[in-house]
C-alpha cells in the first residue's frame, strides 16, 4: 500500500479494529488502514462475518428479535442489515434475472398483513396503503424452480399488472405456458402485458364445505379440478400450480414474518419487502434445491456455482 501524501510504499503497523491491517508511512509518519470491501458497499461498521451471521439467522427462519439475541447485536442493527440486504437483493434479482428462456411458468399470490389485518384498520387508516393486507405475487419456472418475478402489493389489478410486467422483463420473447389460480385480475394483466408470449390457463380447485369452525385451518375435502384456457393454446394436461403453491409453503417456513399465528408478523411494509427480497435472492442463488441438487439459478444457467452469503452481500 502506498502513502497518499508521499506516494511511496508503507510498512505494516499492526492491526486495528476488526483486525484490519494498518500501515505506516516511514517518511511522513501517517497511518492508514487497508481498504476493505464493505458489505453492500455501504457504511457498515460490523465485520462482514457478523453481517453474514445475521443474514444467515434471518434466512433460516428466525425472527428479528431472535436474530438479535443469537448474534448479540441490537434489534435496530438487524433491521438496518435487513434493509441494506433487501435493497441489494432486489437489485441483484432484477439485474441477473432478465430475458430468461422459460417453458412452464406458474404464478400465485400469498397473503400476509402489515401491522394489522385489513378488517382491523381504523376508519382513518382505510386509505393507508402500507398497513393491512399485503399480497406477495410469485412467478416460478417449474423445471428450474427459479423465482422469475415477485411483487408485494394489494390484491388488485394495478398490482397484478405490475407483477406481470416484472414477469415480462424476466422472460425471453419465446412463447411459454403460464398457469395461475382463478384470481380475476390476471386476465386483463396477461392480455395487456403478455399478449405475444403467453399460452395462459387458469386452475380452479373445488373443495367441499369444511365442517363449522375448522375451515380456517384446513380446507374441505378436494372435489374437483377445473382447468380453463384463457389465452393462446395452453397444454391443459401439464397446467398446474403445484410447484408455486409448494414454494408458498416454504416461504412461510423460512421467512419468519410470514409464519401464521405468531407475534413475528411484519410491523413495517418496507421491512417486509426487504425480507422477501432477501428470501428470494437466497432461494435462487444460495440454497441447494433438494429436487435439483443445485440452486435454481444454476439450473437456469445464470450462474455456475452455489453462492454463499458473503457473495450475496458483496454482489
Ligand atoms: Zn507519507
Amino acid at each position: 500500500m502506498t502513502c497518499h501524501n508521499c506516494k511511496i510504499e508503507m510498512v505494516k503497523a499492526g492491526r486495528g479494529r476488526n483486525s484490519v491491517q494498518r500501515f505506516k508511512c516511514t517518511t511522513c509518519g501517517k497511518r492508514f488502514s487497508e481498504p476493505q470491501q464493505k458489505p453492500f458497499g455501504a457504511d457498515v461498521r460490523l465485520p462482514q462475518e457478523t453481517v453474514c451471521r445475521i443474514l444467515h439467522c434471518l434466512v433460516e427462519g428466525n425472527s428479528v428479535r431472535g436474530t438479535a439475541r443469537l448474534c448479540d447485536v441490537e434489534k435496530r442493527t438487524v433491521l438496518n442489515i435487513l434493509t441494506l440486504a433487501g435493497e441489494n437483493c432486489e437489485r441483484l434479482l432484477t439485474e441477473r434475472i432478465q430475458q430468461i428462456p422459460v417453458a412452464q411458468v406458474q404464478a400465485d399470490e400469498i397473503w400476509t398483513f402489515v401491522q394489522k389485518k385489513e378488517g382491523h384498520k381504523w376508519p382513518h387508516e382505510k386509505a393507508a396503503e402500507k398497513i393491512g393486507d399485503a399480497y406477495t405475487f410469485i412467478a416460478l419456472e417449474s423445471t428450474t424452480k427459479l423465482v422469475l418475478a415477485w411483487h408485494l402489493g394489494k390484491r388488485d389489478t394495478p398490482n397484478t399488472t405490475e407483477f406481470i410486467r416484472k414477469l415480462r422483463a424476466a422472460t425471453f420473447e419465446d412463447p411459454f405456458e403460464l398457469c395461475t389460480d382463478a384470481f380475476g385480475s390476471y386476465i386483463p394483466a396477461v392480455n395487456e402485458v403478455l399478449y405475444d408470449r403467453a399460452h395462459y390457463s387458469q386452475i380452479v380447485k373445488v373443495y367441499s364445505k369444511q365442517e363449522e369452525g375448522r375451515e380456517r385451518y384446513s380446507p374441505g375435502e378436494f372435489v374437483k379440478l377445473e382447468k380453463t384456457a384463457m389465452r393462446g393454446s395452453p397444454d391443459l394436461g401439464r397446467a398446474s400450480t403445484s410447484h408455486v403453491e409448494r414454494k408458498n409453503g416454504s416461504l412461510r417456513q423460512w421467512c419468519k414474518r410470514l409464519t401464521r399465528l405468531t407475534y413475528a408478523f411484519s410491523k413495517k411494509w418496507d421491512n417486509l419487502k426487504a425480507a422477501l427480497a432477501l428470501h428470494f435472492a437466497y432461494y435462487n442463488f444460495c440454497r441447494v434445491h433438494s429436487s435439483l441438487r443445485v440452486t435454481p439459478a444454476m439450473e437456469a444457467g445464470i450462474t455456475d456455482h452455489v453462492w454463499d452469503l458473503s457473495e450475496l452481500v458483496t454482489a
